[in-house]
C-alpha cells in the first residue's frame, strides 16, 4: 500500500481524526449513522467538513447522483472533499505493464465531488435506516471462527490465536470483546502470536490498535463498551507527561481505521456478497 502525499492542508490526518473519535462521545455514531455507505474514514471527514460548515450532516452524493435522486446542488456550493482508493499499475524494468495482480498498488487521492443534502434541493428522499449487523455474518466474511473459551484465567476476556477467537461466556462487555479479538485477527496481529486479553493486558501499540477498532465499532453500531474503550484509550494518550495527541501513530489510525471499515462492512445485513468483498 501507498499512500499520496496530502493536497490539501486543511485536511486532517487520521491519528487526528481518530483523537477526535475518542474524545468526542457520539462523534462516530453521528457519523456512521449519516454516511454509512462511506468508509469510517471518509464519514468522519464528511462529518467534520459538515460541522465547520454548518451543514447538516445527511446523505452525501455526487452532482450527477443527485440529479439522478431528483435533487440538484444549489448554486454557489462547494462540494465536500472526500479520500478515494485509485488502483494503479506497476511497471517493471522494461517499462512494460505488469499484467498479473500483484502488479498494481492502491493509492489515495482526494477528490472534491460529494454534496450533503443540505447543500441540494428537490423532491423528499425516504429517511436513511441505519443497517443492521449480525456478529456471525461478519464472522464468516472475515474468515474468523469462534472457538469455545477454554482459558482458565478468570480474568480473561477472551483471547485471539491465528484466526481463532473466543469469548468468555461471562465477559463484562462481550460485545467490545468481541470487536477487540476479531480486530487482532483482522490487523494481522495473531501472525506475530496468540492474545489473551485480561484486565491486566499490558499497554502496548497492538493493544491499544484492537481497542480502538473496538471503540469506533462498539460507537458506529450504538452497542455497550465504548466508554471503557475510551477510557483504556485516553490513558493511552495520556502517558507520563501529559496529554500527547501523536501518542497513536498515523500507521496505526490508518490500520484502525481500515480494520474497523472492514468488520462493518462484513457484519452489515443490507449488502450482498460481492458488494461486501470491496
Ligand atoms: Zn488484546
Amino acid at each position: 500500500m501507498e499512500r499520496q502525499q496530502r493536497q490539501s492542508a486543511d485536511i486532517p490526518k487520521w491519528s487526528a481524526l481518530l483523537v477526535e473519535a475518542v474524545n468526542k462521545p457520539g462523534l462516530i455514531m453521528k457519523a456512521y449513522s449519516a454516511f454509512h455507505s462511506f468508509s469510517l474514514g471518509n464519514q468522519l471527514l464528511a462529518l467534520v467538513q459538515c460541522l465547520m460548515r454548518g451543514l447538516q450532516p445527511g446523505p452525501i452524493n455526487t452532482f450527477p447522483k443527485w440529479k439522478d435522486l431528483g435533487r440538484h446542488v444549489k448554486r454557489g456550493e462547494r462540494a465536500l472533499v472526500l479520500c478515494m482508493p485509485i488502483t494503479c499499475k506497476r511497471r517493471n524494468e522494461n517499462g512494460d505493464d505488469e499484467s498479473d495482480g500483484d502488479g498494481t498498488f492502491t493509492s489515495f487521492v482526494y477528490k472534491a465531488r460529494w454534496f450533503a443534502l443540505a447543500q441540494t434541493e428537490g423532491i423528499d428522499l425516504e429517511p436513511q435506516v441505519t443497517p443492521d449487523w449480525d456478529a456471525k455474518r461478519a464472522l464468516a466474511a472475515l474468515d474468523i471462527e469462534m472457538i469455545p473459551f477454554d482459558s482458565i484465567d478468570r480474568n480473561c476476556q477472551g483471547f485471539a490465536r491465528k484466526r481463532n477467537i473466543a469469548i468468555n461466556p461471562v465477559a463484562q462487555l462481550p460485545h467490545k470483546t468481541l470487536f477487540h479479538e476479531v480486530a487482532h485477527v483482522t490487523i494481522g496481529h495473531t501472525l506475530e502470536s496468540d492474545f489473551a486479553d485480561t484486565e491486566k493486558t499490558p499497554r502496548n501499540l497492538r493493544e491499544v490498535e484492537a481497542e480502538a477498532v473496538a471503540l469506533l465499532c462498539c460507537e458506529a453500531l450504538g452497542l455497550e463498551g465504548a466508554n471503557y474503550c475510551r477510557g483504556y484509550l485516553q490513558n493511552w494518550l495520556y502517558q507520563g507527561i501529559g496529554y500527547d495527541a501523536s501518542a497513536i501513530p498515523e500507521k496505526s489510525a490508518q490500520k484502525i481505521f481500515r480494520a474497523a471499515d472492514q468488520i462493518l462492512r462484513a457484519g452489515r445485513l443490507d449488502i450482498d456478497e460481492e458488494e461486501r468483498a470491496h
